[in-house]
């Protein structure tokens, strides 16, 4: 199936629940290969560390399988996996000195006092602290903590070494340090690196791979390069690197119009198809009024130290650019954006559906279709074709007659047909902010039932990530379809 010939570790179908019924991550598979330094990069709770347990031994996967060079490892208990973990809290034990720390597991193997002596002193030359076997844990910086779990870890001489997390303990400049610091490990060395992160640049910087993650799913693989300049959806765009976004469509061959102007892009979509436009603010160049493919008016610019932020309004919708020159408020601009730059998301049509039931019909009312979170009452013609009722059948669009009970419906609506509500149970479902972005001059929030559905809809107002809301859609803008 794929190329196995340098691959390590393999995530096949992996699904976990844990015990308390929740599934974390319910079919992830991924590939590392030997010697790469890969990060898993998403906001917190999307299930890094629990998939870092998973190859580290600490947790089993519910279902599917890990094998390490193609050998299934996924019952081995940690000790028995070559794969050594750094975790988050350093671990390290505070009344033994570092020598002890270190030599731990050695003396479990009860290896070799002069082999530790040399190891010890291999180890602690790669992390830069030689000599400091004797010191105390107690009277070790953070930074030289970091460093001396590190050498406990590769000590062992693990073919994978799991790090979670690993700098995030460490101030600004020290993080930095040690960013650089473990790369030159990691080359040294030259075993596997898996590395965990919630923080972007942290990931750019450090990988050969970056796999993107949210909501226990990979939304992406590739490169640093890759993961920034070709974004395959919203959320990766919107989460790696400053993004612009806006809904528009594709009007001709490689020609999209959004912000109300038509532009070339490299991109090859059909006609009509709607698209989300993803501009970085490195991208847009701002000329001359009258020089530019739009015009716009300078809302604010800021310093910030390298270049200057303009968020320029053009139409409804604001732009921010990184520009080295500094322009005032007010200020009419041209805008250029290269074909290169504008980056093409087609519109994913297959949010908002929902699987229903018909649970009762009568000629007044209509139908009453049940789903999962809900119960809508919709006039019988606009599920099925006509209304005829015939000894508890109705028409389909084909004539067909079919028993209206128990018949199989999806029920959909656009997001910009939605409204959100503070106002509990205002609306058809409630559930919590789950994410959400900002597109042309709205935000685009995903709100997450009880029962796990999501519902995509736009609003103008800002509500924050758990808020409580309800979603409020009127009747007549939901479509149904017979199943
Ligand atoms: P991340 O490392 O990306 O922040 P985690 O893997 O720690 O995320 O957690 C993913 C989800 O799994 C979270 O919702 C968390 O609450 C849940 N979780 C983690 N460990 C357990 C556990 N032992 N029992 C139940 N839920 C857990
Ligand atoms: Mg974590």
């Amino acid at each position: 199936m794929s190329d196995t010939k340098d691959t390590l570790i393999e995530l096949k179908n992996i699904k976990k629940t844990f015990e308390d019924g929740v599934t974390v991550i319910e079919d992830l598979s991924l590939e590392i290969k030997k010697g790469e330094f890969v990060t898993l990069l998403g906001p917190s709770g999307c299930g890094k560390t629990t998939i870092l347990r998973m190859i580290g031994g600490f947790e089993k996967p519910t279902e599917g399988t890990i094998l390490l060079d193609g050998k299934d490892i996924s019952n081995l208990a940690p000790n028995e996996r070559p794969i050594n973990t750094v975790f988050q809290k350093y671990a390290l034990f505070p009344h033994l000195n570092v020598y002890d720390n270190i030599t731990f597991g050695l003396k479990i193997k009860k290896m070799d006092k002069k082999v530790q002596d040399e190891k010890v002193k291999k180890v602690l030359e790669m992390v830069d602290l030689e000599s400091f076997e004797k010191r105390s844990i107690s009277t070790l910086s953070g930074g030289q903590q970091q460093r001396i779990a590190i050498a406990r870890a590769i000590v062992n001489e693990p073919e994978v070494l799991l790090l979670d997390e690993s700098l995030s303990a460490l101030d600004y400049k020290m993080r930095k340090e040690m960013q650089l610091e473990l790369k030159e490990m990691h080359k040294k060395l030259g075993i596997t690196f898996i590395f965990v992160t919630h923080d972007q640049e942290e990931a750019l910087t450090m990988s050969d791979k970056v796999v993107v993650m949210s909501d226990g799913q990979i939304q992406q693989v590739g490169t640093p390069e890759d993961i920034y300049n070709e974004p395959s959806n919203l959320f990766v765009a919107d989460f790696i690197g400053e993004s612009n976004i806006f809904k528009g469509k594709m009007v001709g061959k490689k020609q999209v119009e959004f912000c109300g102007t038509v532009f070339d892009c490299v991109d090859d979509y059909a006609e009509d198809t709607i698209i989300d436009a993803v501009i970085r603010p490195e991208d847009v160049m701002i000329t001359e009024v009258g020089k530019g493919q739009m015009t716009g008016e300078v809302l604010i610019c800021d310093f910030k130290g390298i270049f200057y932020v303009t968020t320029v309004k053009t139409g409804k919708a604001e732009m921010e650019i990184h520009s080295l020159k500094a322009y005032k408020e007010g200020e009419k601009v041209g805008l250029i954006i290269p074909p290169d730059n504008i980056h093409i998301i087609p519109y994913d049509t297959s949010i908002n559906h929902y699987e229903g039931i018909v649970e009762d019909y009568n000629a007044e009312k209509g139908l009453v279709v049940a789903f999962d979170d809900f119960s809508l009452t919709v006039p019988a013609n606009r599920v099925f074709q006509t209304a005829v009722e015939k000894e508890g059948m109705l028409v389909d669009h084909s004539g067909k007659e079919i028993s209206w009970k128990g018949a199989a419906v999806v029920a959909s609506f656009l997001p910009e047909d939605g409204t959100l509500s503070d106002e509990p149970d205002s609306g058809f479902v409630s559930g919590h902010i789950f994410n959400f972005i900002y597109i042309d001059d709205h935000y685009r929030y995903r709100v997450r039932s009880e029962s796990e559905e999501d519902y995509i809809v736009h609003s103008e107002y800002l509500w924050n990530q758990e808020d409580y809301v309800s979603v409020q859609v009127p009747t007549d803008k939901f479509v149904f379809e017979l199943k």
